[in-house]
């Protein structure tokens, strides 16, 4: 797609910091790192997010995002490693070209999880298991 900064990075247009480059996907450092090595991966044709990628390319990146998230904890001899994808601008995305995030983590590196609320009751969560439930 002609503006999208992520399609600029796939034809070269734009640099980056390849990490990892096959027909289908490509691998490079985010230029804002959690921490660094802060690594995201995107197929290299142009899907808005999650719901618009065809199940067979979201099956084959499950298998490069394995081989790079296990190089990405390696390299930076991180303890563990987050995976992340933003769909829509209320969960975040800025980048409307599909794309997950593997951050590294470290024991201690002080990075909060989100916070946790809760239920009113069980009547209440098992409300919403069924509303899940009849939309899929
Ligand atoms: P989001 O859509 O919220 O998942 O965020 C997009 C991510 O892309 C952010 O973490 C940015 O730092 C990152 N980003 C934006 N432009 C570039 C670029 N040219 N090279 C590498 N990372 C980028
Ligand atoms: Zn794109």
């Amino acid at each position: 797609m002609e503006t999208c900064i992520f399609c600029k990075i796939v034809k070269g247009e734009i640099p980056s910091s390849k990490v990892y480059e096959d027909n289908e996907f490509l691998a490079f450092l985010d230029i804002g790192p959690i921490h660094k090595g802060h690594t995201l991966l995107i197929p290299k044709e142009h899907h808005e997010d999650l719901f618009t990628m065809p199940d067979n390319l979201l099956e084959l990146m499950s298998g490069i995002l394995k081989k790079v998230g296990a190089a990405v904890m390696k390299g930076t001899k991180a303890d563990g490693i987050n995976v992340g994808m933003n769909n829509k601008p209320a969960a975040g995305q800025i980048v409307f070209h599909a794309h997950y995030h593997i951050i590294p983590r470290f024991k201690g590196d002080g990075l909060r999880h989100w916070p946790q609320g809760k239920y009113e009751n069980p009547e209440e969560m098992q409300k919403y298991s069924d509303i899940i439930k009849q939309n899929l």
